[in-house]
């Protein structure tokens, strides 16, 4: 009974540390006093950003936070909330969305408004279900050990959002103001926010073409949605908490000139199949590679890193280039930012080979490997599968791995037990 009753004690305290303001600060305090020390020092470097400038159009033809309108749910639409073990990913949304119509004929962007959450009825000719001309991207609010709700560099989601509007013909618009509009959304909905550092509010803009035409141009129509689904954590490990991940180097995810840097619907369709083929093999997600000398290019929906030991004898963390096979996270840009000031860290973007990869590892210079995206933050692997080889990577047998190191501070940022300017604080 005693230690049925703790281990109550212990979830309930979990669940709701948030309200242990002051029992909190003070061991937070301590525990996050190193990180703080090494994160605070970050927004002086930022990683180069290989990508082109944001598309401009003409400000006066975006839609503006000024003109949202709000209609709350009834209490009969009010869904109940899922206890935090079922939650899944993606599987429960909140009781509002907030919807944009663009419309040409009307002279573009139309006022955003909030409403009950609903299914969207839409043309069957409409130009998203056929050309797959959409895009979207994955947020997330967190709520901190102080009850704020923090958002994690929002602006780098509607920078990376218009780029693919741009490359997709879909209308651009003004990052700022669909923020503004977001932060009124999880304001209306934030009872949602999982108290819980476990689980968090993932957020969703989607922007799809709606014109019902059959011709593959720039629609004259589209909706900017935004729904909102409490998630927990997203990938399946090993027990030992890390991925395998199968390499097969003949399925590529993206290629030069294509969409690989945009975060479109279209890359990600045709990876199921090599998803579903890595699980039967027994793996978790699939290591993307390109061209006949394989190089690494992302992990699952995730940028792949290394560390290891360079040439120097200097303990190395690497992830590949942004040329244009790989999507910009915002997570891997976050990290090579931070990382950058840590002097006991080498912090470089280069190109990774399969055959470097195996030819450090047998020299036991290969230390960690792991990917790294908003949905999971920082996902160790612990298995290549290669060739018909298992290639065991020992990121799991490091005494300070660097990975979690830097999920620490990622964390640490997110739900506020540092102050940090990649946070930006809704209520
Ligand atoms: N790579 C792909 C293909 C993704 O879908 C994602 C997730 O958005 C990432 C990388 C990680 O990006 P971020 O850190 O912005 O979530």
């Amino acid at each position: 009974m005693p230690i049925r009753r703790s281990q109550l004690l212990v979830k309930w305290i979990f669940e709701n540390q948030h309200k242990l303001r002051t029992v909190r600060r003070c061991s937070s305090s301590l525990r996050y006093k190193e990180l703080e020390e090494a994160a605070v020092a970050a927004p002086e470097y930022a990683a180069p950003e290989h990508d082109e400038p944001c598309p401009h159009g003409e400000p006066e033809q975006y839609f503006k936070y000024e003109d949202l309108h709000v209609k709350l749910a009834a209490p009969y639409q009010l869904q109940p909330k899922p206890d935090a073990k079922d939650l899944g990913f993606g599987k429960y949304f909140t009781d509002h969305m907030l919807k944009i119509n663009y419309q040409v004929q009307l002279g573009g962007w139309q006022k955003p408004e909030i409403i009950p959450f609903e299914n969207l009825s839409i043309h069957p000719a409409a130009k998203a279900l056929h050309y797959a001309i959409q895009l979207f991207e994955g947020m997330k609010a967190y709520r901190g050990v102080d009850d704020k709700i923090r958002l994690f560099r929002p602006d780098l989601n509607m920078k990376r959002m218009n780029l693919a509007a741009h490359r997709s013909g879909l209308p651009i618009f003004n990052g700022e103001e669909l923020i503004k509009c977001m932060k009124r959304l999880i304001q209306i909905d934030q009872e949602w926010v999982p108290h819980s550092e476990s689980s968090t509010l993932y957020i969703r803009p989607t922007l799809i073409a709606t014109e019902a035409t059959f011709g593959v141009m720039a629609p004259e129509s589209a909706l900017l949605f935004v729904v909102l689904s409490p998630v927990s954590a997203y990938y399946k490990t090993s027990t030992d908490g890390a991925v395998s991940i199968f390499a097969d180097p003949n399925v590529v995810r993206a290629f030069p000139g294509g969409v690989g840097n945009r975060k479109v619907g279209s890359n990600y369709g045709p990876t199921i199949e090599a998803t579903t083929r890595a699980a039967q093999l027994g793996h978790h997600q699939v290591l993307w590679l390109f061209g006949p000398d394989h190089q690494l290019t992302e992990v699952g929906a995730m940028n792949i890193f290394m560390v290891y030991i360079n040439e120097n004898g200097d303990k190395q963390l690497s992830t590949p280039p942004l040329n244009g096979l790989i999507l910009p996270g915002i997570t891997r840009r976050s990290i090579l930012e931070l990382a950058s000031q840590w002097e006991d860290l080498v912090v470089k973007e280069e190109v990774i080979t399969m055959d470097r990869v195996i030819t450090l590892n047998k020299q036991g210079r290969l230390l960690e490997m792991f990917g790294a995206g908003t949905a999971a933050v920082i996902s160790p692997v612990s298995r290549i599968g290669f060739l018909e080889n298992n290639i065991h990577i020992p990121t799991m047998q490091q005494s300070q791995p660097v990975f979690q190191r830097l999920k620490d501070t990622l964390l640490a940022i997110q739900y506020g037990h540092i102050d940090h300017p990649y946070s930006v604080i809704i209520s």
